[in-house]
C-alpha cells in the first residue's frame, strides 16, 4: 500500500532563500517549457524532451534531473486535456529524486542553485519509521513560509484473516459514526463549527474585500484540518476496537449517504460526503495496516431494518434518532441498529460462497464516492 507521508525541513535563513530561488527558478522553466510545449504543439514526454533538454539546461542553470522531471510535470500536465496552455504557480511543488535529495536520520541532503544543502527535517515518530520505506521521488513543497517534503513510501501490507465476527460502522450526521457495539461519536462540534462557518462565509463574501476573502480562505482551511483530526481519531478508534476484538469493519458505501444528505442544501451536502469519504478512506487504510478485514456493504434498508427480528418496514424508522419495531415492538437508537443491520450484513458478506475476498483496489470503487 502507498502513502504520503510529509515532513517538515528546517532551514536557516540562507537555506531557506536558496530553496525558494530554486523552487521559483524551477517553476519558470515548467513555464517555458509548457510554453514550447503549446507553441510547437509537443505534448509527449519524450519528443517534449527532444526539443527542450539541453535549452532549458543551459537557459535556468538547473540540473539534468531536476530538468527531465519538469518536462515530466508538463507532459503529465497536458495529458488531462490539450486546450489550454499550462501555467503553473510560481511557487507550487517540484520532484526530487534519490540523485538530487538523499534521507539521513534526521537531515537531507538536497540539490539548490548554490550547491547542495544540508538541511534538518522533524517529523513526527510513526512518518519517521515510515520513512525506511521510502520509494522513488519526493515533492519539495512551500506552503505558508514553511517548507516541506512529501515523500511516498510502500508500506507491505500484513494479509488479514477472514473474520467471522464484524463490528458495524453507520456513518450519520447528528451521530459521525456508531458501532455495533454501542459506541457512538456525536457529530456536534463538526457540525458547529460548521454551520459557524456557513454563517461566517456569507458574510464575507458578500463583503468581497481582498481581507474578507484572506480569512475566508484561513477559515475554510482551518475547519478542514478539524474535521480531518476527527476523522483521524474516530477511524484509529474504530480499527483499535475492531482488531482488539478480533473483528473485520463492515462499513456502508457512500452511496447511502448521498441520499440522506442530498436533501439537504447543496454546499452542506458537498462538505459532508467530502468530510465521509475522508473517514471511510481513514477507515480503509488504518485497518489494512492493522490487517483488519474491511467489507463494503450495500446499505439499503438498513435505517428501517430491526436488528432484533429482522423485520423491515418505513414505518420502523419513528424519527431520526428513534427506531421503533412494528414486528417485535423493540425501541432502539436508531444509527445503533443500523450499525447492528451493517455488522450482519459484513458477514453476509463473506459466508457467501461468491465472496469477494479482500482486495484494496477495489475498496476504494466499492465507495463510490459521490463527491470526487
Ligand atoms: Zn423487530
Amino acid at each position: 500500500m502507498k502513502l504520503t507521508i510529509s515532513i517538515q525541513l528546517k532551514p536557516d535563513e540562507k537555506q531557506a532563500k536558496r530553496l525558494l530561488n530554486t523552487l521559483e527558478k524551477a517553476n519558470e522553466a515548467a513555464n517555458a517549457i509548457s510554453e514550447q510545449a503549446w507553441d510547437t504543439r509537443t505534448f509527449q514526454q519524450f519528443k517534449l524532451h527532444g526539443i527542450t533538454y539541453h535549452w532549458a539546461r543551459e537557459t535556468f542553470e538547473l540540473t539534468a534531473q531536476m530538468v527531465v522531471r519538469i518536462i515530466a510535470k508538463v507532459s503529465d500536465a497536458y495529458k488531462l486535456d490539450k486546450k489550454r496552455q499550462r501555467v503553473f504557480r510560481k511557487h507550487g511543488s517540484i520532484a526530487y529524486d534519490d540523485r538530487i535529495l538523499r534521507y539521513q536520520t534526521d537531515k537531507v541532503s538536497i540539490w539548490t542553485l548554490k550547491g547542495r544543502e544540508t538541511i534538518p527535517f522533524v517529523c513526527g515518530e510513526y512518518q519517521q519509521k515510515l520513512l525506511q520505506f521510502r520509494k522513488g521521488e519526493s515533492d519539495l513543497v512551500y506552503r505558508d513560509g514553511k517548507w516541506y517534503l512529501f515523500a511516498v513510501v510502500d508500506v507491505i501490507e500484513p494479509a488479514p484473516d477472514e473474520p467471522d465476527d464484524f463490528l458495524g460502522v453507520d456513518l450519520g450526521i447528528v451521530q459521525i459514526a456508531t458501532m455495533s457495539n454501542g459506541e457512538a461519536f456525536a457529530g456536534n462540534t463538526v457540525n458547529n463549527v460548521r454551520a459557524r462557518n456557513v454563517k461566517l462565509r456569507a458574510k464575507l463574501q458578500s463583503k468581497g474585500t481582498k481581507s474578507a476573502k484572506r480569512l475566508l480562505k484561513k477559515r475554510n482551511s482551518k475547519e478542514v484540518c478539524f474535521a480531518k483530526q476527527v476523522n483521524h481519531h474516530i477511524s484509529k478508534r474504530i480499527v483499535q476496537t475492531a482488531k482488539a476484538q478480533g473483528q473485520g469493519i463492515a462499513i456502508e458505501n457512500l452511496m447511502g449517504i448521498r441520499d440522506r444528505v442530498r436533501l439537504r442544501r447543496r454546499q452542506r451536502s458537498t462538505l459532508h460526503s467530502w468530510s465521509f469519504y475522508q473517514l471511510a478512506s481513514f477507515i480503509l487504510y488504518k485497518a489494512r495496516k492493522e490487517g483488519v478485514h474491511v467489507e463494503v456493504v450495500n446499505p439499503r434498508y438498513t435505517s428501517q431494518t430491526c436488528a432484533e427480528c429482522g423485520y423491515s418496514c418505513k414505518a420502523n424508522r419513528r424519527t431520526q434518532s428513534q427506531f421503533l419495531c412494528v414486528g417485535c415492538g423493540v425501541v432502539a437508537n436508531a444509527d445503533h441498529n443500523a450499525s447492528k443491520i451493517i455488522s450482519y450484513l459484513g458477514r453476509a458478506a463473506v459466508n457467501r460462497p461468491y465472496a469477494v475476498s479482500y482486495q484494496s483496489a477495489r475498496l476504494e470503487e466499492q465507495l463510490q464516492c459521490p463527491a470526487l
